[in-house]
């Protein structure tokens, strides 16, 4: 369990997962094992927005690789907690990944629905190569078979806010990875 000497714990959070130091540890790792799976390649980054912002930012530059970044927007929670039947696709890709390596970062594997469906959006469109990266793995919740190729740190089936994670849209800005008061997750303000 990490103890958060970094910065003192938000009051809206219950407790501190993973640290801002342990993810930028974890980060350089990932970008290793990219870098072993693609070499020398170029490589086209497709981030899960807005949650996968602050991970893409960071992993991006554990990549020295030449890249090219592209983004698409998914919506899956409306404001909830919990994921909320099928994730729409609001927005698509702007870049063409035919015959392209391509990394698809997403901050949290859930039910698993929402990288089903982007990474079939992707495979459609006939890239040479897609590695799915993701930040934070909820095993336990899984609702359709998916596994990534790197998984940052896997945890327990937790409500988590902070570093690119929302509820309705705040505390992205948090730079630790925390629990919310189960108090807020109810909150008619937040909403
Ligand atoms: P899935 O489709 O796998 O159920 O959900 C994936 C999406 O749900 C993630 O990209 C993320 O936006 C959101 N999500 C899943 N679990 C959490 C969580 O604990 N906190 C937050 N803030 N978002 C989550
Ligand atoms: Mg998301």
């Amino acid at each position: 369990m990490p103890d958060s000497k970094d910065t003192p714990l938000h009051p809206d959070l219950e407790s501190v997962l993973v640290t801002q130091s342990q993810i930028l540890g974890r980060i350089k790792e990932l970008g290793q094992q990219i870098k072993e799976i693609h070499g020398e390649e170029e490589i086209t980054i497709i981030s899960i927005i807005n949650g996968a912002i602050m991970f893409t930012a960071d992993l991006m530059r554990e990549i020295d690789n030449p890249v090219r970044l592209d983004c698409i927007r998914i919506s899956s929670y409306q404001n909830e907690t919990k994921s909320m039947g099928t994730p729409k696709l609001i927005h698509s890709l702007t870049l063409d990944i035919a015959n392209r390596n391509v990394l698809l970062i997403d901050d949290i594997l859930d039910t698993g629905k929402t990288l089903e469906m982007v990474s079939d959006i992707i495979n459609k469109l006939e890239p040479a190569k897609l590695t799915v990266c993701v930040l934070l793995d909820k095993e336990g919740r899984r609702e359709v078979k998916f596994d990534a190729d790197l998984v940052g740190f896997k945890i327990s089936d937790k409500f988590v806010v902070g570093y690119g994670l929302d509820f309705a849209e705040r505390y992205r800005n948090l730079r630790d990875i925390g629990v919310l008061n189960s108090d807020l997750q109810n909150s008619p303000e937040l909403a």
